[in-house]
């Protein structure tokens, strides 16, 4: 494992932990650099969708999952594919090299 690569099952826990309940998002650390700076959009293209793109990442040392489809949680917050860009940020590999 190479520094910054903490392994994926880490990451997709803290994400199941956000993604059952945003509101703990500000409280969860970073796997990767322990900051507090984690970030989880749900892009739909419509807001009642119930369908869309998760993006979760860390604002500090830009990493994150790579955005995937889910099932929208019940009290997700909605934002519109033309009102977001995902960031550049390195994605963590389920099988790292
Ligand atoms: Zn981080």
């Amino acid at each position: 494992m190479t520094s910054g690569s903490v392994d994926f099952d880490t990451w997709y826990d803290v994400y199941l932990k956000a993604y059952r309940d945003p509101s703990v998002l500000p409280s969860l650390s970073c796997p990767n650099c322990g900051s507090k700076s984690l970030n989880l959009v749900f892009q739909s293209f419509r807001r009642d969708d119930g369908r869309g793109i998760r993006v979760f990442w860390c604002g500090s040392c830009m990493f994150g999952l790579a955005p995937n489809r889910v099932i929208l949680p019940d009290n997700a917050e909605v934002t519109l594919f033309d009102e977001f860009v995902v960031p550049d940020f390195v994605v963590i590999d389920r099988h790292p090299a």
